[in-house]
């Protein structure tokens, strides 16, 4: 085996906190599937032993869910350079706990970090390569995918470095990025309350959360197939304000939509808006704001909200595509609506007349017409 005898490679097999054994794999491995920790890669808790504290004392699994965890904060000196070490923690044939029913025919690979903060240093990322050429050397799995990538669990941050990038990959250069919760959730092989909610979904669900949206449930008889409601993880529906109904009579001032965009804005997020029904700057500012308040709500994204759009507010952005509702999906559509593409009823749902407003928009504005808005979108609609 080629990747055993990488020089900054340890054997911890039987020697990480355990509980019971994972059994052996039905199925040869197809996937290599990379993984970060979310736990920040300098703090005491971001390394191999911690993770199977973690996994087998508060998730109840047999040992570390991965096989291979590299840890950027002990590194270790080799003819090659500087490496992170890289953990050896099960036999390649044990079908470990990562990626819940795909368990069966993927090695999970584990970089200790939280790679939505922390940045990805050299001898980490020549770690990443050189375990990946092993790997592939040695004839263990065929493809590479991020835990996101897998069925079930594209709403995981995870991994959200460029593992393509790292392991020189000859696709597709752009890491997915993770797309809302779902509403509800089946559970897979090994899946707790715990290790769902964690910190990693999109919307920042807790454990609470869940409990929560699932009156009654037993956190410790979770059935495979069983479906959960997400709870806070998804957009909050938002009712139609009453009182908006009044203000599409004609006899008021200005356009009776902008109207109401403006009163929404003022109910909502009390913005302190004129009621003028005139598409303008402070209105404009105020829906930036709303985005950025609904950012900081549903994805933890820690704004400003100064009304202004810039290069963090990018950055923060979600897509919001078909099927989307909710605040955001209200902030779009009142957008689209002040540049003149009519998304229909402002009812915070993205249907098919929010779908063809938006891809007019992006048609006219030479924007890839993928009808789904994301950061290009935002940012044609909103930057001055
Ligand atoms: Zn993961």
């Amino acid at each position: 085996m080629n990747f055993s005898k990488l020089p900054q490679l340890v054997d911890k097999r039987g020697k990480l906190k355990s509980k019971g054994t994972y059994s052996k794999r039905t199925k040869t491995i197809t996937h290599r599937v990379w993984h970060h920790s979310l736990t920040k890669k300098h703090l005491g808790g971001s390394d191999a032993a911690s993770f199977a504290d973690y996994h087998v004392n508060t998730l109840g699994w047999p040992g570390v869910g991965y096989t291979f965890i590299i840890e950027p904060k002990n590194l270790i000196n080799t003819p090659n350079g500087k490496r992170a070490r890289i953990v050896y923690a099960h036999d390649i044939d044990r079908r470990t706990y990562h990626v819940g029913n795909s368990n069966q025919f993927a090695l999970g690979i584990c970089v200790a970090g939280d790679y939505r903060y922390d940045t990805m240093d050299d001898a980490t990322i020549a770690s990443i390569a050189d375990l990946h050429s092993a790997l592939v050397k040695d004839n263990i799995g065929k493809n590479d995918t991020s835990h996101s990538e897998m069925p079930g669990y594209s709403w995981k941050a995870c991994c959200v470095y460029n593992y393509r990038k790292h392991i020189e990959w000859q696709g597709l250069t752009t890491p997915v990025t993770p797309s809302p919760a779902p509403d509800t959730y089946t559970i897979q092989e090994g899946d707790t309350l715990w290790s769902i909610a964690h910190k990693d979904g999109t919307g920042g669900v807790q454990v609470e959360d869940l409990i929560k949206a699932n009156p009654g449930i037993n956190p410790a008889k979770l059935q495979i197939g069983q479906k959960i409601n997400f709870g806070n993880a998804k957009e909050v529906i938002v009712q139609p304000d009453n009182d908006t109904k009044e203000e599409t009579k004609p006899s008021s001032s200005g356009d009776a939509i902008v109207r109401s965009i403006q009163k929404t804005l003022n109910s909502r997020y009390k913005f302190g808006l004129v009621v003028d029904g005139i598409k303008g700057p402070k209105t404009k500012s105020a829906l930036i704001k709303a985005l950025q308040t609904e950012l900081n709500n549903q994805f933890k994204a820690g704004l400003v909200v100064d009304g202004k759009w810039g290069s963090k507010t990018k950055a923060a952005i979600v897509t919001v595509k078909k099927g989307a509702k909710g605040n955001l999906t209200w902030v779009l559509q009142a957008e689209l609506y002040l540049e003149g593409y009519n998304p229909g009823s402002l009812d915070s749902i993205f249907g098919k007349d929010t779908e063809t407003a938006l891809s007019k928009f992006q048609k006219d504005k030479k924007i890839t017409a993928d009808n789904k808005a994301g950061k290009a979108t935002f940012t044609k609609l909103f930057a001055a």
